[in-house]
């Protein structure tokens, strides 16, 4: 008979251990923008949350050196994990505004299908084909392929799901099944997870962008609420 894990939960309540789930994504902070909430409801639920993070987003500071962006993107990127209750964050360290020519000159793609069998996740998400961001598009891109040969080869077996983090519409994937998440309960730790990527909102000639994708964050959290009947809310479209 199968011995089903415990987990303990922040008020000592043990919890059924449910499986894991993965969350790729382009830059340090899309993992919170996009799915922060739902995130922080499934970690509350028993289920643990692994990130891979393709870049450390040092296009923000293109005067500072790398490896000086890279540790303080790590430290906030941790520190934002653990407000939601995830498992941990891995970086790639794929170029920032080239992921996609950067991932094939390293030639990433087994590596990367290995790490993402290495979770062995029941559900995965990753950015929307629909955002306006290259690096966002190429990462979903990326992982579908990644997927789809895992998949093929009976390796894995996973629900896909995107989210948005710069796109208003969703046209390309309007049609996919939607999965609707009340996170009425887990916005605030979204917000809280947010605020740890000081470097990002410090620095003034990101500001503006930054500011519009948090601005974002709200809109989409109540729009989408009101839409469905709950006070805040995500939207993802399952594309597997
Ligand atoms: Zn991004």
């Amino acid at each position: 008979m199968a011995i089903k894990k415990q987990v303990k939960r922040e008020n000592g309540t043990p919890q059924e251990e449910k499986g894991n789930i993965l969350v790729i994504c382009a830059h340090s902070d899309d993992q919170i923008l996009g799915p922060g909430g739902a995130v922080a409801k499934y970690t509350r639920e028993g289920y643990n949350v692994y990130t891979i993070i393709c870049s450390y987003g040092e296009g923000s500071h293109p005067h500072m050196k790398l490896s000086y962006i890279a540790k303080i993107r790590v430290l906030e990127a941790k520190e934002a994990d653990s407000i939601i209750g995830g498992k941990g964050v891995m970086f790639l360290a794929l170029k920032d505004g080239a992921i996609g020519a950067d991932f094939r000159k390293k030639k990433m793609m087994e590596r990367f299908k290995r790490q993402i069998l290495s979770y062995v996740p029941k559900k995965i998400f990753t950015h929307s084909g629909d955002d306006l961001h290259p690096d966002h598009r190429f990462v979903k891109e990326v992982v579908l392929d990644a997927y789809d040969s895992l998949a093929r080869k009976n390796l894995l077996n996973a629900e896909v799901y995107t989210f948005d983090v710069s796109n208003i519409f969703n046209k390309k994937e309007r049609n996919f099944p939607r999965l609707i998440v009340d996170i009425t309960d887990t916005f605030r730790y979204k917000i809280k997870a947010l605020h740890e990527f000081r470097s990002q909102i410090n620095f003034f000639s990101y500001t503006i962008t930054v500011n519009i994708l948090y601005l974002a964050v709200y809109y989409r959290a109540f729009v989408n609420g009101l839409k469905y009947g709950f006070k805040a809310a995500e939207v993802f479209r399952r594309l597997r």
